[in-house]
């Protein structure tokens, strides 16, 4: 990973960046949280707990967004049967890749 502040590669998970000095601890741990949040939804959605998953994929999300999180969002609303939340997460996907 890289610092946020001097975009060092810092690699293995410091307390501090070791060029600028930004306190990393706190960022290490919540790119962890949003990670094992990733994980929970995918789990739930094995188990075909939707709405747990949806939390967890939405958890996940506000931490850190990113297209697998998007994506587990899109199959939990639809497995919730949200084909309206569905669809408009489809849509935005389609007009960002025109
Ligand atoms: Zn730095």
């Amino acid at each position: 990973m890289r610092c946020p502040t001097c975009k060092r590669e810092v690699g293995d998970p410091t307390e501090e960046c070791p060029r600028c000095g930004t306190e990393l601890k706190i960022l290490f741990e919540l790119l962890k949280n949003a990670e094992y949040e990733f994980k929970r939804g995918c789990h739930f959605l094995r188990s075909c707990e939707y709405q747990k998953a949806h939390d967890s994929f939405l958890k996940s999300n506000r931490i850190k967004h990113t297209k697998r999180a998007e994506y587990g969002l899109t199959v939990s609303s639809t497995g919730l049967g949200n084909i309206s939340a569905t669809l408009s997460i489809l849509r935005r996907e389609l007009s960002r890749n025109a």
